[in-house]
């Protein structure tokens, strides 16, 4: 085999590095969710998912079941191309309707993931913009990282929601040159909020566009579920909104939502859009259930008690005197400041205890902040919650971890 000892050596260094990633093989069961069966080498054991990004259970909704077996019955599988060449269904066009007009934008595109949208769209803009300055917060996802890379702008990182840092830059920068601020809203490992307004209010003045991605937010928060923008009232002052499929609405996809002509020129030039197989009939029509129906009093319902949970999972946590970390939203991680550890906790809690939860290591966050993260949800009781707290107690104490409780 050519070159195999290259691989061979990139894995070793991986592995050395604590980074070796093994995935955890889950049968879920519908209706069940989030209890899974798990296949181990000596068999297979029923499980309680606690790290899942279908943060509202609706990978199990019954409207959107319905929508892809009927989608599917009607369309077929595939999309059979790109959306250029025939892979435009009336699903697709029908939820970038939904999707703008939940954002309160006049255009949205889809996109084959949220990984995508963001790689895709920002590229792009870069080549829209000829002396473009992109400024991008320090904890942005690597998606946004890459696409600002491949954009050919010039690249400034500002500390993580630190606006005196952002503005410093600015003020560095030629006031003639165009500028774009990209941001997050609810940021995934600390689940901590991006300062929207004051971000916002900088762009206006020194005449930025700004780039939102509200993938751990849409679905979750606002009236409609339209994001923390929506909950701030500060979607009209977001150039660019994107987002995920994947994760609250439980299905698969990404997309932007943003005035018609930048959605025309993005739809027209970005290559990760063009090139590609569109997204399957069946997705775009379980996404389309799925983003109508958290617009109604049902997602109010379920984002409330979604918020509930959350509440009360940290404070089961603070009573046990675990070191549960400052968290304003829906994301529940759970300090423990060492990588072995950290990895023989999770594996502890899966094998002996049937409780899946990944650990989360560098380089995803930095060394001395390893953690567990926790997505509880509405599929989640409060007897899986004390069984939980339970187990964690038990292993912590056997891997000597008491001192940080
Ligand atoms: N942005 C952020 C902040 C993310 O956390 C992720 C996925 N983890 C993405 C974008 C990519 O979204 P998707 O999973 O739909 O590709």
């Amino acid at each position: 085999m050519k070159h195999l000892k290259a691989f061979e050596d990139a894995l070793t260094d991986i592995r050395d590095e604590g980074r070796y990633r093994v995935f955890v093989d889950l049968q879920r069961h519908r209706g069940n969710f989030p209890k899974a069966t798990a296949k181990f080498e000596d068999g297979e054991r029923e499980i309680t998912v606690w790290c899942s990004n279908d943060y509202l259970g609706m990978g199990q909704d019954d409207d959107v079941l319905n929508s892809m077996h009927e989608a599917i019955d009607s369309f077929g599988a595939g999309s059979g191309g790109t959306r250029n060449i025939s892979g435009t269904t009336r699903y697709h066009v029908e939820l970038e309707r939904e999707l703008a007009d939940l954002h309160g934008k006049t255009g949205a595109l889809l996109f084959t993931s949220g990984y995508v949208a963001n790689d895709a769209t920002l590229s792009t803009l870069g080549k829209i913009l000829p002396g473009l300055i992109i400024y991008s917060d320090a904890l942005n996802h690597a998606s946004m990282i890459e696409g600002i890379r491949r954009s050919g702008a010039d690249r400034r990182i500002f500390r993580h929601n630190d606006i005196e840092h952002l503005r410093a830059l600015m003020e560095n920068d030629d006031p003639e040159r165009p500028k774009l601020i990209a941001f997050e809203s609810v940021y995934s490992m600390d689940g901590d909020v991006g300062p929207l307004k004051e971000l916002c209010d900088l762009a206006d003045e020194f005449n930025a566009l700004t780039y939102l991605d509200e993938v751990h937010a849409v679905g979750m928060y606002g009236e409609e579920g339209a994001g923390v923008a929506q909950r701030e009232q500060l979607m009209d002052r977001i150039d660019i909104i994107e987002g995920t499929l994947g994760k609250a609405y439980g299905v698969m996809g990404g997309y932007i939502a943003a005035h018609d002509t930048i959605i025309d020129a993005i739809r027209s030039m970005a290559s990760g859009f063009i090139f590609t197989t569109s997204t399957c009939p069946v997705m775009a029509a379980g996404a389309l259930a799925s983003v109508r129906k958290l617009r109604t009093d049902d997602g109010r319902a379920l984002r409330a008690d979604h918020q509930a949970k959350a509440v009360l999972l940290k404070e089961k946590f603070r009573q046990a005197g675990l070191p549960v970390m400052d968290s304003v939203t829906h994301i529940v991680p759970l300090l423990v400041g060492d990588p072995e550890k950290c990895k023989a906790l999770s594996d502890t809690l899966l094998f002996d205890f049937g409780i899946y939860v990944q650990p989360i290591n560098y380089p995803t966050v930095p060394r001395g902040t390893e953690r567990l993260r926790f997505t509880p949800g509405p599929v989640h009781d409060e007897v899986m919650m004390d069984e939980l707290v339970a187990a964690i107690l038990a292993v912590w104490k056997q891997l000597g971890l008491e001192e940080a409780a």
